[in-house]
């Protein structure tokens, strides 16, 4: 992999910020986008620009044709049986907001239970409470070690008569922990209770099938991963999408409407009112592009190497504390450095020109688990380098001597 090359794809990734080059480490946040997907996205609004579906002229057949060949992309990308499972929205807390908000409706009721784990996303926990308040249903967590690996053990044992759903993230996007959902999603379909993968923080760094994860549903947002802002998919296997009723209702999901009665829209269209982000599809399939012609495996490659060399290196730093040791983990690293407030560190690397998230990152529940109000976190994508690591690892040391 020609990284220096790869760099150059990204424009954003030459600028300086307080006179210092941009060292983005902040990628489980968003990454940054290729100019094949900036352009493409401008390209579009200045020659093909129509809305979908509805209309006979030129120009909306055209944006229909690019909209669908991106779902067409997608489904390709994580080897969905049809495009009837691919479902767009505005991104992973959205889809889960669908899942949770069809889901509930349909298949739950007063003290029926949710499995989710303790590194779950807030947007993989509030939705479920929401329906928890609404219809009265319980969330389960599934515990973790001080590793950060689930408990698997634990799992099977949350298991009642009255689960419904089990809703896992594969990537911890604080710990990095990879949890081992295919073995998960075997053990909820031996109790008959369909699995929610999300996907939000796997998709951008290796192959996810989800036939060979044989996962019911998987969310993901395409602006980790490359893409745009404003898209995500909610892929659920047809069997399922079939008997959840709509979530939101208006123009595109219905067949016919009357004021007496009316009917919805096939798949995938049923679950998506109102005019598409259109423009945005078209960003994710072109970034869904650029990640295979970089090639997944090679991604995967890339990111294990330089997420091994930064632990190494990190390590080695005094009072270092770092959270997550699971043995399959991501391009994600959590840390807190003697008394040093983690809000103090984040700010003095910004004026290094050192982007890394701090706080909680919208984990709160797994923070309390860990004992701390906030981490530093340093995210990894396919464009990072070495040296960008030497420069973390430099910046910690210079703060380390200021305090
Ligand atoms: N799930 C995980 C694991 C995440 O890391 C994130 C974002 O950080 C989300 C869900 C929410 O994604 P979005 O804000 O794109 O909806």
């Amino acid at each position: 992999m020609d990284i220096q090359k790869i760099r150059e794809d990204f424009p954003i990734l030459s600028r300086t910020v307080y006179g210092k080059p941009l060292v983005y480490l902040d990628n489980g946040a968003t990454t940054q986008k290729p100019r094949m997907v900036v352009d493409s996205l401008v390209n579009e609004y200045y020659s093909v620009n129509a809305n979908v579906h509805r209309g006979v002229h030129y120009l909306s057949q055209q944006a229909t044709e690019l909209h669908e060949a991106s779902r067409e992309a997608v489904r390709r990308f994580i080897n969905a049986r049809g495009v009837s499972e691919i479902v767009f929205t505005r991104g992973t807390t959205e889809s889960v907001n669908l899942l949770a908000s069809s889901f509930g409706e349909e298949f739950m009721g007063e003290g029926d239970e949710v499995i989710v784990s303790v590194m779950e996303h807030h947007s993989n926990i509030v939705p479920w409470q929401l329906l928890a308040t609404r219809k009265g249903i319980r969330l389960k967590v599934i515990p973790m070690n001080d590793r950060g690996e689930l408990l698997l053990d634990e799992y099977e044992k949350l298991f009642t008569e009255r689960t419904k759903i089990v809703s896992v993230t594969q990537v911890s996007n604080v710990l990095g922990t990879v949890n081992p959902i295919k073995e998960m999603v075997r053990v909820a379909h031996a109790h008959n209770v369909p699995f929610m993968v999300d996907a939000a923080q796997s998709v951008p760094h290796m192959k996810v099938d989800v036939q060979e994860l044989d996962a019911d549903f998987l969310v993901f947002s395409a602006h980790k991963m490359y893409g745009p802002t404003g898209v995500g998919v909610l892929y659920g296997k047809e069997e399922w999408l079939d008997r959840l009723p709509p979530y939101q209702g208006g123009g595109e999901m219905i067949q016919h409407v009357s004021f007496e009665k009316t009917t919805f829209n096939e798949l995938p269209f049923k679950f998506e009112a109102g005019t598409p982000d259109y423009i945005g599809t078209t960003g994710l399939a072109k970034a869904i592009d650029y990640m295979n012609a970089v090639g997944m495996e090679r991604i995967a490659a890339h990111e294990s190497e330089l997420t091994a060399y930064a632990l190494e290196r990190l390590r080695a730093i005094p009072d270092m504390r770092m959270f997550g040791e699971a043995a399959e983990r991501g391009a994600v690293i959590s840390f807190l450095v003697g008394n040093i407030h983690h809000f103090d560190l984040g700010t003095l690397l910004d004026r290094l020109g050192i982007a890394v998230r701090t706080g909680h990152h919208c984990a709160q529940p797994l923070m309390q688990r860990l004992g701390v109000e906030g981490t530093v976190r340093a995210s990894f994508a396919l464009y990072n380098t070495k040296e960008e690591v030497d420069a973390l690892v430099a910046g910690i040391e210079r703060v380390r001597r200021m305090f």
